[in-house]
């Protein structure tokens, strides 16, 4: 086992750290009071190769690995937890949905301004009907002649205020999953407009809004895959996506530990810095050993996407495990800082705040539990004791023997 970084990932932390001090962290506090989504710094990280940090070379991409990719989201949360959401979406999902699935034409046309960031990308599956039970979504892809006709509302869509391109999740079968298409949707297509904007507890300088498609005219050209992969589209991003936040969380319970430690060892009680007395030590320790603990599952899952393992659950369990510490610990800096901490004049009450979605998004933490429990037991929650017995010695009733109901189909 090696738990060094290689020589480039470690430039691309010390990079994305500079850059980050340098024209986030100043502005991390207006931008959350004032909402501000500071669209200007997206051309800049495009000249650090950060937005297309993920896309090969022949489209302008820096094709760097998955651990790289990590270091980058996790040092741009540490400032920013909401500039951090908005790359991981372009530039961990986006960007590579572009580059694996559409056409030649298409990945010409949008993938070098994505690269430079003056193009953004979004990801629009969730519906007001349809959150982890996403496989419900009812927004309709009908085709007709050359084209696909759009109809639905796209709820929280991130980047989408500003976003130049959408990936777009519609129905063109039946129901469940396997009617799902996806389509890579451009800002300008006809019928397509921005709706509400959500106004949020936390990671308020990120852009969330919904979409509305109204016989929202998207050439055929614009399926991504086949029709009926969307979901598995979908699926296969949403690991990856799991891997930006729990770099997310990562960064944000990092500048917890920061910010902790820093107060700790400045303010003064009863005569001693309050890092003195144990109940406030102890903390802190705590707090270093799940970061440690949160980096090791996050960059073990990145390291091994990087060399093919298409395992989900180490993505999941990267991601719950990381934004639970994140919550748990934002909430005892603050209590480190004592009345301070619950003040604007220091940022550990917006850690707090931004803590809380890396517990929602990408997958809820309830979802991250399924997915984990599903790959020991499988999925015993769609089926009953007549299809298989739990325990071969186990005699079990029927469900219409014992009353019990038909079982549970939510997707995930
Ligand atoms: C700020 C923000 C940004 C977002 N950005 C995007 C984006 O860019 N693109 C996008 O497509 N979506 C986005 N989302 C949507 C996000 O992914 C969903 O909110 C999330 O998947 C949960 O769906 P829901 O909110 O509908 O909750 P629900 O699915 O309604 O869940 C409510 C509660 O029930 C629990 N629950 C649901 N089903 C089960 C089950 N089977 N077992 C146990 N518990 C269950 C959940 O864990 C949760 O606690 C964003 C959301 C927010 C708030």
């Amino acid at each position: 086992m090696n738990f060094e970084l290689t020589d480039d990932q470690r430039a691309v932390r010390d990079m994305v750290a500079a850059f980050a001090a340098r024209h986030i962290a100043p502005h991390a506090a207006q931008w959350d009071k004032e909402g501000t989504f500071p669209v200007e710094l997206f051309a800049k990280l495009g000249e650090l190769g950060i937005m297309g940090m993920s896309v090969s070379e022949r489209y302008g991409g820096a094709a760097l690995d998955a651990v790289s990719v990590a270091l980058a989201i996790e040092e741009l949360s540490k400032a920013d937890a909401g500039v951090g959401v908005t790359v991981s979406v372009h530039a961990g999902i986006i960007t590579r949905i572009v580059e694996q699935f559409a056409s030649d034409e298409l990945k010409e046309h949008y993938l070098p301004k994505m690269c430079e960031g003056t193009w953004l990308g979004a990801f629009s599956l969730t519906e007001p009907e349809a959150g982890s039970d996403a496989g419900a979504l009812r927004t309709s892809a009908e085709r007709r002649g050359d084209d696909y006709i759009l109809n639905g509302t796209k709820q929280w869509v991130t980047n989408g205020g500003h976003a130049k391109v959408y990936v777009v999740f519609a129905r063109t079968g039946g129901p469940g999953p396997r009617g799902i298409s996806a389509f890579l949707v451009d800002r300008d297509t006809p019928g397509l407009s921005i709706g509400r904007e959500t106004d949020k507890l936390g990671i308020r300088s990120s852009d969330t809004v919904d979409l509305l498609l109204r016989d929202a005219q998207v050439p055929a050209s614009r399926l991504l895959g086949t029709e009926g992969a969307g979901y598995k589209i979908a699926l296969a991003n949403l690991g990856v996506g799991r891997l930006g936040i729990a770099a997310q969380a990562v960064g944000i319970l990092a500048a917890c530990l920061d910010t902790s430690v820093r107060y700790a060892l400045d303010r003064l009680q009863f005569g001693r810095p309050i890092g003195a007395f144990q109940a406030v030590s102890f903390k802190i320790a705590d707090m270093a050993m799940d970061l440690d603990a949160a980096r090791l599952l996050l960059y073990r899952a990145a390291w091994q996407k990087d060399n093919g393992s298409t395992s989900i659950d180490a993505s999941s369990k990267a991601k719950l495990f990381a934004s639970t510490a994140a919550r748990k610990h934002a909430a005892e800096c603050v209590q480190i800082l004592g009345g301070y901490g619950f003040t604007k004049e220091f940022p550990a009450e917006r850690y707090y705040r931004d803590a809380k979605i890396t517990e929602i998004y990408e997958g809820t933490s309830e979802v991250q539990h399924i997915v984990i429990a599903r790959e020991l037991l499988g999925r015993l929650d769609e089926r009953t004791s007549v299809d298989r017995p739990l325990r071969p010695h186990v005699q079990r009733k029927t469900p219409s023997q014992d009353g019990a109901g038909q079982p549970d189909r939510t997707r995930q």
